[in-house]
């Protein structure tokens, strides 16, 4: 991984993208996040996929409006802070 995570790319909007990719979770069933590894060698790629196996910019969205997997674990992961005491500490208490 040589590549620092960053706020790169949004093309649509981040937010707008996260909502439509959780709307289509609901109305799919099958998909199942990547794990780890494969994440790393699409970004060694400079890309990502889909959940709906689109290929797309790594924090890009895809043609059908949904977020790519890094986008969307992204989301999960700055969650998961917020909640979990033994994730990733706040900026502030
Ligand atoms: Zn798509």
């Amino acid at each position: 991984m040589t590549v620092p995570v960053g706020r790169d790319e949004a093309p649509g909007g981040g937010a707008a993208a996260l909502a439509a990719t959780h709307a289509w979770f609901e109305v799919n069933s099958g998909w199942a996040p990547p794990d780890p590894e494969t994440l790393a060698d699409w970004a060694a790629e400079g890309a990502c996929r889909a959940p709906d196996e689109c290929w797309v910019a790594r924090h890009g969205t895809c043609r059908h409006g949904l977020a790519s997997w890094q986008v969307v674990l992204d989301a999960l992961a700055v969650l998961d802070a917020g909640d979990a005491p033994g994730g990733r500490r706040r900026p502030f208490p």
